[in-house]
């Protein structure tokens, strides 16, 4: 069945339907605007995401479940980069003529299905017929304690560079697809189906164990770099730290050069943070209690030295700070 035959009523009640209620909701899907409310003491958050297809994605390589999932992990991933727990989320979506209602059907069950996961609920939207790609906008709202957000800003010389489990699966895997070689599905779920590090936020803003945060969507370097700038600060980091799964490893075996993709790749959506050296303990704890590898990649330093690399061989290198970059070249086809 094509949209046009169900309708754009009959979508958004077929949504309306399967959206739960969740907190602080005091009216969602079916009225002008959702009605919502903050917990006392807590300040909202907000950001968006547009994913285009043939831009962000290809069809043809992932499926519509998992493309709805990451439509919602990928903003959900900033919320937890400021420490905030997700609440509310809205979707727009343009819809190309040959995406079909079940083809849309089981993109909003991954939709849903993940929203759920992370404790929040669809309340708004609006859809269309995209006369081009197929077009994705979220946006998400959270809420965090006042005060206790984790800004870019906060990195001071001395403290630790820290990032949660592994990093250049995700660009390892969209190397892969691009050149149409067969994907390990543990890389291919990194790329397809990422996982917003939550908890993890929640807890490093809650227990004010960071200084500053982001998470990594642009790459490491590239968005190291944005705490950098933000901090006025410098930072050495130490390639034989960088966290790998054994996945990757097999891969850089064979491939030394791989080790860009480490550094620039992206789309890994870990968090990236600073924190001073003596909450070592206290973050062993958490990464025991959450089961998320937690590492320390590097070192805060002072601003004019800029941002350096200590490679394998023990040299150490000025690196640029630029990941990928939409405007300024391409590291792979297809973003
Ligand atoms: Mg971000």
């Amino acid at each position: 069945m094509k949209l046009a035959e169900l309708g754009e009523f009959g979508f958004i009640e077929r949504i309306r339907a399967a959206a739960a209620s969740g907190e602080g909701v005091c009216h969602g899907i079916g009225d002008d605007c959702a009605v919502l409310e903050l917990p006392a003491g807590h300040r909202l958050l907000t950001t968006k995401d547009l994913l285009i297809e043939g831009v962000h994605f290809q069809r043809n390589w992932t499926d519509s479940r998992r493309l709805g999932r990451k439509s919602v992990s990928v903003n959900v991933s900033d919320i937890a980069a400021m420490g905030g727990r997700p609440r509310h989320l809205y979707l727009g979506l343009g819809v190309p003529a040959d995406f079909d209602v079940e083809e849309l059907q089981l993109f909003m069950d991954g939709f849903l299905e993940a929203v759920t996961e992370y404790g929040a609920c669809l309340v708004g939207g609006d859809t269309c017929r995209s006369p081009g790609p197929l077009l994705i906008s979220v946006t998400a709202e959270g809420a965090v304690p006042a005060g206790r957000e984790l800004l870019r800003g906060g990195a001071r010389v001395g403290q630790g560079i820290y990032v949660s489990g592994t990093l250049g699966d995700s660009a390892l895997a969209l190397q892969l697809l691009t050149s149409g070689v067969a994907v390990d599905p543990y890389l291919e779920g990194r790329h397809h189906d990422p996982t917003a590090r939550v908890a993890l936020g929640g807890a490093l803003a809650r227990d004010g164990l960071a200084t500053a945060m982001i998470d990594i969507s642009d790459g490491v370097t590239a968005d190291l770099g944005h705490i950098l700038k933000a901090s006025g600060v410098g930072a050495l980091l130490e390639e034989a730290q960088l966290p790998l799964s054994e996945p990757f490893k097999m891969a850089l075996h064979n491939d030394p050069h791989l080790m860009q993709l480490v550094l620039s790749g992206g789309e890994d959506y870990e968090l990236l943070f600073t924190a001073p050296l003596d909450s070592e303990g206290a973050l062993r704890s958490l990464s025991e209690k959450l089961r998320l590898p937690l590492k320390r990649i590097g070192m805060i330093t002072p601003s004019d030295e800029g941002l350096r690399l200590r490679n394998a061989a023990g040299e150490v290198l000025h690196i640029d700070s630029r990941g990928f970059n939409h405007f300024q070249g391409v590291t792979a086809p297809g973003r």
